[in-house]
């Protein structure tokens, strides 16, 4: 029975109409795709982009090398290397993130206890070799800077929610 069944779904081109007829559905519907990249879904304040380390209203960096961070990372993604300052503040020497590693899991902005590194809403970048994809301090330091009115909304808004 279900032999002839099949032998005349196939003869009717059955499936063919199925599908036919679900495309003919979604035909007029408003379309849920966009042309990216001149168009762009929402993203939410507390999205997890490109990593950002961040600084005090005065310009000093926020990071105190506590390397809490570091440890609990758990891509083994963050290698921080620190000295003692001269006014006995402690601040890292190396800060690099390497994101081919990353799964981008937000532990690390989760465990600064002085909201230093954070994540971003920046997903469009790319590196064309293996190491342009390892962040340095400098780095990350820049685009703490050039974002930093957005990344305080955000944080804000984050805290908001709590
Ligand atoms: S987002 Fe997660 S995986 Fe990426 S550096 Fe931070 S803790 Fe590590
Ligand atoms: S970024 Fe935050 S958690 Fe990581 S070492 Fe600096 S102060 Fe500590």
């Amino acid at each position: 029975m279900n032999r002839i069944r099949e032998f005349f779904r196939t003869f009717l081109l059955f499936e063919l109409v199925k599908g036919m007829a679900l495309t003919g559905r979604h035909l007029f519907h408003r379309k849920i795709t966009i042309q990216f990249p001149d168009e762009k879904t929402p993203q939410s304040p507390r999205f997890r982009g490109l990593h950002a380390l961040r600084r005090y209203p005065n310009g000093e960096e926020r990071c105190i090398a506590c390397k809490l961070c570091e440890a609990v990372c758990p891509a083994l993604a963050i290698t921080i290397e620190s000295e003692q300052r001269d006014d006995g503040t402690r601040r890292t020497t190396r800060y690099d993130i390497d994101l081919t590693k990353c799964i981008f899991c937000g532990f690390c902005e989760e465990s600064c206890p002085v909201d230093s590194i954070v994540e971003t809403r920046i997903f469009e970048y790319h590196g064309e070799r293996r190491g342009d994809l390892v962040y340095t301090k400098d780095m990350l330091l820049a685009i703490g800077d050039r974002y930093e009115q957005q990344i305080a909304q955000d944080r804000a808004a984050d805290a908001a929610f709590r």
